[in-house]
């Protein structure tokens, strides 16, 4: 069935609109609620059990660049407003391990953030490496942090107001080591974009 892909949306399974067909375009970017110590803001397209999610793991899964870029445009498109507002210095993407960009060919935190470089005439700074641990997915919350400590590197310092790209927030935990791997080198304030987020299940306190 693979050469029907290219008529289908990789969202919704809509066809004759392309791969990303204009219902699973028009998402308005939101606010998840998260605390990550130091961030200033953060936005997101979507749910990842939403057609945008859909798309997004179609993308990670069958190492689809070309829908990797799509959803990138698509991101720079949605957070012109908040990009207009903001002066931003420097995009940075989450980093990713060797590893999975061996695997997949390219890592989509990096093509997202090309893409709102590109869009918004910012430089594209690759300030952050991760060295190999575990898998994120296969952890859970408090592990995830732990698997993290002292992996997350910052290489270079971007300075000034930095635009934080993810693919996925899921517990925070990567956002977290990031933002302060870059506040520690010299980044004033950092905001975090990503296409999705996992919503966490109501828990009661
Ligand atoms: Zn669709």
């Amino acid at each position: 069935m693979d050469w029907l892909w290219p008529s289908l949306c990789v969202g919704c399974g809509a066809v004759g609109e392309g791969r990303l067909c204009r219902a699973c375009r028009a998402v308005v970017p939101a606010r998840p609620r998260l605390y990550v110590r130091g961030l200033a803001g953060a936005w997101t397209l979507a749910r990842y059990d939403d057609p945008l999610g859909q798309a997004l793991r179609h993308a990670k899964v069958k190492a689809d660049r070309e829908v990797a870029v799509l959803l990138g445009e698509l991101l720079a498109r949605r957070l012109a407003p908040v990009m207009r507002d903001a002066p931003f210095t420097a995009v940075v993407p989450a980093p990713s391990t060797v590893a999975s960009r061996v695997r997949r060919g390219f890592a989509p935190a990096a093509v997202f953030a090309e893409a709102l470089g590109r869009a918004h005439d910012l430089p594209v700074v690759h300030a952050l490496t991760r060295k190999a641990g575990a898998r994120q997915a296969t952890l859970d919350r408090t592990a995830r942090r732990r698997n993290l400590v002292g992996k997350v590197r910052a290489e270079v310092s971007p300075g000034g107001l930095v635009l934080l790209v993810d693919d996925v927030l899921t517990t925070g935990a990567t956002a977290d080591a990031c933002v302060r791997e870059l506040l520690g080198s010299g980044a004033q304030r950092v905001w975090l974009v990503t296409v999705c987020v996992v919503a966490r299940r109501r828990t009661r306190r």
